[in-house]
Protein backbone atom coordinates (compact mmCIF):
# COMPACT_ATOMS: atom_id res chain seq x y z
CA UNK A 1 0.00 0.00 0.00
CA UNK A 2 1.27 3.63 -0.72
CA UNK A 3 2.33 5.52 2.75
CA UNK A 4 0.43 8.55 3.14
CA UNK A 5 1.10 11.02 5.43
CA UNK A 6 -0.81 12.12 8.42
CA UNK A 7 -0.40 14.93 10.61
CA UNK A 8 -3.46 15.41 12.60
CA UNK A 9 -2.96 18.84 14.45
CA UNK A 10 -4.93 19.56 17.54
CA UNK A 11 -5.47 23.03 19.04
CA UNK A 12 -7.14 24.13 21.51
CA UNK A 13 -8.88 27.77 21.38
CA UNK A 14 -9.34 31.11 23.29
CA UNK A 15 -11.96 30.86 26.73
CA UNK A 16 -15.09 29.45 27.24
CA UNK A 17 -16.61 28.02 30.28
CA UNK A 18 -14.96 24.73 31.37
CA UNK A 19 -17.43 22.71 33.98
CA UNK A 20 -16.01 19.41 33.65
CA UNK A 21 -12.69 18.24 31.85
CA UNK A 22 -11.27 15.09 31.23
CA UNK A 23 -14.82 13.17 32.41
CA UNK A 24 -16.04 10.70 30.98
CA UNK A 25 -19.75 10.52 29.79
CA UNK A 26 -21.31 9.57 33.01
CA UNK A 27 -19.24 11.58 35.33
CA UNK A 28 -21.45 14.11 34.11
CA UNK A 29 -25.11 14.41 35.02
CA UNK A 30 -26.84 12.94 32.28
CA UNK A 31 -30.04 14.70 32.89
CA UNK A 32 -28.67 17.93 31.10
CA UNK A 33 -27.31 18.70 27.55
CA UNK A 34 -23.38 19.49 26.82
CA UNK A 35 -21.54 20.66 24.29
CA UNK A 36 -17.39 21.55 24.24
CA UNK A 37 -15.83 24.82 26.59
CA UNK A 38 -13.97 26.07 23.90
CA UNK A 39 -13.11 25.71 20.04
CA UNK A 40 -11.30 22.64 19.09
CA UNK A 41 -9.13 22.75 15.35
CA UNK A 42 -8.02 19.67 13.53
CA UNK A 43 -6.65 18.86 10.22
CA UNK A 44 -5.90 15.38 8.05
CA UNK A 45 -6.55 13.42 5.00
CA UNK A 46 -9.84 11.62 4.20
CA UNK A 47 -9.70 7.87 3.89
CA UNK A 48 -11.64 8.09 0.43
CA UNK A 49 -10.75 10.99 -0.80
CA UNK A 50 -7.28 11.76 -0.28
CA UNK A 51 -7.97 15.26 0.19
CA UNK A 52 -6.34 17.43 3.32
CA UNK A 53 -9.55 18.88 5.44
CA UNK A 54 -9.61 21.01 8.60
CA UNK A 55 -11.94 20.63 11.06
CA UNK A 56 -13.79 22.97 13.95
CA UNK A 57 -15.37 22.39 16.53
CA UNK A 58 -17.60 25.03 17.69
CA UNK A 59 -19.69 24.98 21.17
CA UNK A 60 -23.40 25.44 20.11
CA UNK A 61 -26.33 26.51 22.12
CA UNK A 62 -29.09 24.24 23.88
CA UNK A 63 -31.41 21.84 21.93
CA UNK A 64 -29.67 22.60 18.07
CA UNK A 65 -27.91 18.92 17.96
CA UNK A 66 -24.70 18.05 16.44
CA UNK A 67 -24.34 19.87 12.56
CA UNK A 68 -21.54 19.77 9.83
CA UNK A 69 -21.21 23.63 8.53
CA UNK A 70 -19.14 23.30 4.79
CA UNK A 71 -17.32 26.39 5.05
CA UNK A 72 -15.77 25.99 1.30
CA UNK A 73 -18.94 25.92 0.13
CA UNK A 74 -21.32 29.65 -1.08
CA UNK A 75 -23.28 30.37 2.07
CA UNK A 76 -22.01 27.84 3.79
CA UNK A 77 -24.91 25.11 3.76
CA UNK A 78 -25.60 23.23 7.48
CA UNK A 79 -25.97 19.10 7.25
CA UNK A 80 -27.63 18.16 10.51
CA UNK A 81 -26.44 14.98 11.71
CA UNK A 82 -29.46 13.35 11.54
CA UNK A 83 -30.42 9.80 10.32
CA UNK A 84 -33.03 11.69 7.95
CA UNK A 85 -29.79 13.04 5.94
CA UNK A 86 -27.59 9.66 5.23
CA UNK A 87 -27.37 8.99 1.67
CA UNK A 88 -25.23 6.64 1.21
CA UNK A 89 -23.39 4.16 3.25
CA UNK A 90 -20.78 2.05 1.34
CA UNK A 91 -17.48 1.62 3.69
CA UNK A 92 -18.32 4.44 5.00
CA UNK A 93 -21.21 7.10 6.47
CA UNK A 94 -22.13 9.69 4.36
CA UNK A 95 -24.84 13.27 5.15
CA UNK A 96 -26.33 15.33 2.28
CA UNK A 97 -28.33 17.81 2.40
CA UNK A 98 -30.41 20.33 -0.43
CA UNK A 99 -29.40 23.59 -0.36
CA UNK A 100 -31.00 26.65 -2.75
CA UNK A 101 -27.24 26.52 -4.55
CA UNK A 102 -27.67 22.73 -4.95
CA UNK A 103 -26.51 19.57 -2.62
CA UNK A 104 -23.88 19.51 -0.01
CA UNK A 105 -22.54 16.62 1.21
CA UNK A 106 -19.86 15.07 4.12
CA UNK A 107 -18.21 12.12 4.29
CA UNK A 108 -16.53 9.39 7.02
CA UNK A 109 -18.76 10.81 10.01
CA UNK A 110 -19.07 8.09 12.12
CA UNK A 111 -15.68 8.49 14.11
CA UNK A 112 -16.31 12.14 15.01
CA UNK A 113 -19.85 11.26 15.28
CA UNK A 114 -18.55 8.44 18.28
CA UNK A 115 -16.90 10.69 19.85
CA UNK A 116 -19.21 13.00 20.68
CA UNK A 117 -21.69 10.61 21.90
CA UNK A 118 -19.14 8.80 24.08
CA UNK A 119 -17.86 12.25 25.36
CA UNK A 120 -21.65 13.38 26.09
CA UNK A 121 -21.45 15.81 23.38
CA UNK A 122 -25.08 16.52 22.72
CA UNK A 123 -24.93 20.29 20.94
CA UNK A 124 -21.65 21.05 18.42
CA UNK A 125 -21.06 23.07 15.21
CA UNK A 126 -18.69 21.14 13.21
CA UNK A 127 -17.41 23.94 10.79
CA UNK A 128 -15.45 21.59 7.64
CA UNK A 129 -13.74 22.86 4.39
CA UNK A 130 -14.46 19.79 2.67
CA UNK A 131 -16.41 16.90 1.98
CA UNK A 132 -15.29 14.38 4.41
CA UNK A 133 -14.15 14.10 8.38
CA UNK A 134 -10.19 13.47 8.15
CA UNK A 135 -9.61 9.82 9.31
CA UNK A 136 -6.72 10.50 11.50
CA UNK A 137 -5.21 7.22 12.81
CA UNK A 138 -8.28 5.38 11.84
CA UNK A 139 -9.80 5.85 15.08
CA UNK A 140 -11.82 8.24 17.28
CA UNK A 141 -8.72 8.86 19.80
CA UNK A 142 -7.98 12.47 18.48
CA UNK A 143 -11.31 13.46 18.59
CA UNK A 144 -12.09 11.93 21.98
CA UNK A 145 -8.56 13.41 23.85
CA UNK A 146 -8.95 16.49 22.08
CA UNK A 147 -12.82 17.28 23.54
CA UNK A 148 -11.87 15.92 27.00
CA UNK A 149 -8.58 18.19 27.34
CA UNK A 150 -10.59 21.24 26.25
CA UNK A 151 -13.95 20.23 28.66
CA UNK A 152 -17.29 19.97 28.47
CA UNK A 153 -19.71 22.61 29.12
CA UNK A 154 -22.89 21.46 30.87
CA UNK A 155 -25.80 23.73 29.58
CA UNK A 156 -29.95 24.67 31.01
CA UNK A 157 -32.02 22.41 28.43
CA UNK A 158 -32.61 18.61 29.80
CA UNK A 159 -31.31 15.91 27.75
CA UNK A 160 -34.75 13.99 26.70
CA UNK A 161 -34.63 10.32 27.92
CA UNK A 162 -36.33 7.92 26.22
CA UNK A 163 -36.70 4.13 27.36
CA UNK A 164 -37.29 1.21 24.36
CA UNK A 165 -40.20 -0.59 25.41
CA UNK A 166 -40.32 -3.51 22.68
CA UNK A 167 -37.75 -4.36 20.59
CA UNK A 168 -36.66 -3.34 17.31
CA UNK A 169 -34.31 -4.79 14.58
CA UNK A 170 -32.98 -5.31 10.99
CA UNK A 171 -31.00 -8.58 9.32
CA UNK A 172 -29.19 -9.14 6.01
CA UNK A 173 -28.38 -12.85 5.38
CA UNK A 174 -27.09 -13.82 8.83
CA UNK A 175 -25.91 -10.35 10.02
CA UNK A 176 -28.33 -7.82 11.99
CA UNK A 177 -28.67 -4.62 14.56
CA UNK A 178 -30.92 -4.96 17.08
CA UNK A 179 -31.85 -2.74 20.08
CA UNK A 180 -33.69 -4.33 22.89
CA UNK A 181 -35.03 -2.89 26.38
CA UNK A 182 -32.87 -2.71 29.09
CA UNK A 183 -32.16 -0.57 32.33
CA UNK A 184 -29.13 0.88 30.67
CA UNK A 185 -27.37 2.02 27.63
CA UNK A 186 -25.27 -1.06 26.44
CA UNK A 187 -23.76 -1.69 23.16
CA UNK A 188 -22.35 -5.27 22.05
CA UNK A 189 -21.33 -5.97 18.94
CA UNK A 190 -19.62 -9.67 17.13
CA UNK A 191 -17.96 -9.89 14.09
CA UNK A 192 -16.70 -13.30 12.09
CA UNK A 193 -14.35 -13.32 10.01
CA UNK A 194 -12.34 -16.38 8.00
CA UNK A 195 -8.95 -15.14 8.32
CA UNK A 196 -7.47 -16.53 11.57
CA UNK A 197 -5.57 -13.53 12.91
CA UNK A 198 -9.10 -11.64 12.87
CA UNK A 199 -11.74 -15.16 13.60
CA UNK A 200 -15.05 -14.58 15.72
CA UNK A 201 -14.78 -11.75 18.11
CA UNK A 202 -16.77 -9.83 20.97
CA UNK A 203 -16.94 -6.94 22.99
CA UNK A 204 -19.73 -5.25 25.09
CA UNK A 205 -19.47 -1.76 26.52
CA UNK A 206 -21.25 0.37 28.82
CA UNK A 207 -20.64 3.89 29.11
CA UNK A 208 -21.84 3.74 32.63
CA UNK A 209 -18.99 0.49 33.64
CA UNK A 210 -15.80 1.59 31.31
CA UNK A 211 -14.47 5.02 29.63
CA UNK A 212 -15.18 5.77 25.97
CA UNK A 213 -11.89 7.38 25.95
CA UNK A 214 -10.02 4.54 27.15
CA UNK A 215 -12.24 1.29 26.15
CA UNK A 216 -13.42 2.30 22.58
CA UNK A 217 -12.35 5.49 21.26
CA UNK A 218 -8.22 3.71 20.57
CA UNK A 219 -9.79 1.39 18.41
CA UNK A 220 -8.26 1.23 14.85
CA UNK A 221 -10.05 1.05 11.10
CA UNK A 222 -9.23 -2.22 9.79
CA UNK A 223 -8.91 -4.16 6.27
CA UNK A 224 -8.26 -7.38 4.61
CA UNK A 225 -5.28 -6.94 2.25
CA UNK A 226 -6.95 -8.60 -1.04
CA UNK A 227 -10.26 -6.24 -0.50
CA UNK A 228 -7.56 -3.29 0.43
CA UNK A 229 -6.03 -4.02 -2.71
CA UNK A 230 -9.31 -4.19 -4.70
CA UNK A 231 -10.89 -0.90 -3.63
CA UNK A 232 -7.59 1.32 -4.69
CA UNK A 233 -7.23 -0.28 -7.98
CA UNK A 234 -11.11 1.22 -8.44
CA UNK A 235 -10.24 4.47 -7.29
CA UNK A 236 -11.36 4.84 -3.89
CA UNK A 237 -9.53 4.75 -0.26
CA UNK A 238 -7.08 7.35 -1.49
CA UNK A 239 -6.56 8.33 1.36
CA UNK A 240 -6.03 4.98 3.11
CA UNK A 241 -2.65 3.68 4.46
CA UNK A 242 -0.63 1.15 7.06
CA UNK A 243 -0.55 4.61 9.55
CA UNK A 244 -4.38 5.01 9.18
CA UNK A 245 -5.69 1.02 9.13
CA UNK A 246 -5.11 -2.08 10.29
CA UNK A 247 -4.16 -4.41 7.43
CA UNK A 248 -4.72 -8.36 7.81
CA UNK A 249 -3.87 -10.95 5.78
CA UNK A 250 -4.07 -15.03 5.88
CA UNK A 251 -1.32 -15.13 7.40
CA UNK A 252 -1.50 -12.41 9.96
CA UNK A 253 -1.73 -8.87 10.45
CA UNK A 254 0.43 -6.59 8.24
CA UNK A 255 1.37 -3.74 10.69
CA UNK A 256 1.25 -4.96 14.09
CA UNK A 257 1.15 -4.86 17.33
CA UNK A 258 -2.93 -4.21 17.45
CA UNK A 259 -3.90 -1.81 20.98
CA UNK A 260 -6.30 -4.54 21.92
CA UNK A 261 -6.12 -8.40 21.12
CA UNK A 262 -9.87 -7.88 19.87
CA UNK A 263 -9.30 -4.25 18.39
CA UNK A 264 -11.35 -5.16 15.33
CA UNK A 265 -14.74 -6.02 17.20
CA UNK A 266 -14.19 -2.54 19.25
CA UNK A 267 -13.45 -0.44 16.10
CA UNK A 268 -17.05 -1.78 14.79
CA UNK A 269 -18.86 -0.89 17.91
CA UNK A 270 -17.17 2.45 17.90
CA UNK A 271 -18.59 2.59 13.52
CA UNK A 272 -21.94 1.52 15.48
CA UNK A 273 -21.84 4.55 18.25
CA UNK A 274 -21.41 6.97 15.78
CA UNK A 275 -23.67 5.60 12.97
CA UNK A 276 -26.28 5.47 16.20
CA UNK A 277 -26.17 9.12 17.47
CA UNK A 278 -27.51 9.74 13.73
CA UNK A 279 -30.77 9.48 16.15
CA UNK A 280 -30.08 12.24 17.97
CA UNK A 281 -30.65 12.07 21.76
CA UNK A 282 -30.37 8.05 21.86
CA UNK A 283 -32.97 5.87 23.66
CA UNK A 284 -31.33 3.79 26.46
CA UNK A 285 -31.36 -0.06 24.96
CA UNK A 286 -28.91 -2.51 24.37
CA UNK A 287 -27.34 -2.31 20.96
CA UNK A 288 -26.16 -5.82 19.61
CA UNK A 289 -24.79 -6.04 16.53
CA UNK A 290 -23.42 -9.07 14.32
CA UNK A 291 -21.65 -9.08 11.18
CA UNK A 292 -23.43 -6.06 10.48
CA UNK A 293 -22.36 -2.92 8.52
CA UNK A 294 -23.60 0.83 7.62
CA UNK A 295 -25.96 0.42 5.86
CA UNK A 296 -27.98 -2.15 8.41
CA UNK A 297 -26.71 0.37 11.53
CA UNK A 298 -27.90 3.70 9.68
CA UNK A 299 -31.22 1.50 8.66
CA UNK A 300 -31.73 0.58 12.94
CA UNK A 301 -31.29 4.68 13.79
CA UNK A 302 -34.13 5.17 10.96
CA UNK A 303 -36.19 2.96 12.86
CA UNK A 304 -35.49 4.75 16.07
CA UNK A 305 -35.86 8.09 14.97
CA UNK A 306 -39.43 7.44 14.38
CA UNK A 307 -39.96 6.47 17.95
CA UNK A 308 -37.79 9.58 19.39
CA UNK A 309 -39.50 11.97 16.70
CA UNK A 310 -42.49 10.86 15.82
CA UNK A 311 -44.42 12.25 13.08
ZN1 LIG B 1 -14.91 3.01 11.20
Amino acid sequence: MKEAEVTPTTVTETSGKTVAKGLSMDDRPTDRQCTIAQPITCTGIGLHSGLTTTVRLVPAPNDTGRTFIRTDLPNTPAIPAKVANVQQTVLSTELITETAQGKAQVRTVEHLLAALLGLGVDNVHIEIDGGEVPLLDGSAQDWATAIASVGITIQTAPRPQWELTEPLWVRQGDAFVAALPAPELRFSYGIDFDVPAIGNQWHSWSPSQTAFIQEIAPARTFGLAHQIEHLQSAGLIKGGSLDNALVCSQAGWLNPPLRFSNEPVRHKLLDLVGDLSLVGHLPTAHYLAYKASHHLHTQLAQQLATIVNPG
